[in-house]
């Protein structure tokens, strides 16, 4: 596996970063995730968009043009071989003594690996997987999206250790934000497809968003607001959605079934005008 690293394309064992980088000391950082899915890269504009959003609210240095950081993914995927994988790629603040005040002078550093996905079983998507709630632990600026993931780490280990294959994030007020690495969804008792809305407590995910574009296309309805966990366990469908697992039905909340706890003709339709959609991408 080759990785890319501040300029240089090296054997991953090799890849290395200094130990004062910002974002092994401070977590400051942020990333991306954009899924190759038969050799097409989705959704790439609106990653880069988005990266270029989290790197602007924490007053990051872009490490690069958006042409070269294009060039750099295509060469990422061209060097490892791979045409279903997910490639990572990360910008800190750069290296400096340790010290919380922004350095003066410094120079953001950029790492890119690549690596074979490993999609939802064909079981996972026929059956459904399972949520357990927690409480939202994160801080007030969920919409960047920063390195510093330690709750999404304990709430996914939480969620593992249960059986369950993601956890859904309950804030002080009783509504579901997100998953630990996924957007949330639900079709309500009364058949209303609901999603949280796009503020500082959910990450704008772009699966998420394509979901939407899609929604709008078909004609189908939807609301973007908050829904709580009792919302949530009444729903007649559930699903989730992200770059690793695109649209993914959830039949079991916190242990009781949602709806008929198979998945329904919502989620089954928007995963397959998702994967449809996917496909239309040019191969690169
Ligand atoms: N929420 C969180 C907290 C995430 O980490 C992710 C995945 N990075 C998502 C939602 C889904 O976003 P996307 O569709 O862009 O993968």
């Amino acid at each position: 596996r080759i990785a890319y690293v501040n300029g240089r394309y090296v054997p991953i064992a090799q890849a290395q970063v200094h130990i004062e980088d910002r974002g092994y000391q401070f977590a400051d950082g942020v990333y991306e995730v954009v899924p190759l899915y038969r050799g097409r890269l989705i959704d790439e504009e609106p990653h880069l968009d988005r990266f270029d959003y989290s790197l602007g609210e924490l007053e990051i240095a872009r490490p690069m043009s958006r042409a070269a950081l294009k060039l750099v993914l295509r060469e990422l995927v061209r060097r490892n071989g791979l045409s279903d994988a997910l490639l990572y790629f990360q910008a800190t603040r750069g290296v400096a003594p340790r010290d919380h005040k922004f350095p003066a002078r410094v120079k953001t550093a950029f790492v890119a690996t690549i690596r074979r996905s490993r999609p939802p079983s064909a079981a996972a998507i026929e059956q459904g997987v399972s949520v357990i709630t927690l409480p939202d632990i994160r801080w007030e600026r969920c919409d960047i999206k920063s390195i510093g993931l330690l709750p999404n780490l304990l709430a996914k280990q939480k969620a593992t250790m249960a059986g369950a294959f993601e956890a859904w994030l309950v804030e002080a007020d009783g509504t579901i934000s997100e998953g630990s690495s996924t957007n949330a969804w639900i079709v309500t008792a009364d058949g209303k497809l609901v999603t949280r809305d796009a503020g500082a407590a959910i990450l704008n995910g772009i699966t998420r968003q394509r979901v939407i574009k899609l929604l709008e296309n078909q004609g189908i309805a939807f609301e973007q607001r908050a829904f709580s966990r009792e919302e949530a366990l009444a729903a007649r469908e559930a699903f989730l959605s992200s770059s690793s697992s695109f649209v993914l039905p959830i039949t079991k909340i916190d242990g009781h079934a949602v709806g008929e706890g198979k998945p329904g003709p919502v989620t089954r339709r928007l995963r397959d005008v998702y994967v449809a959609a996917a496909l239309e991408t040019p191969v690169l």
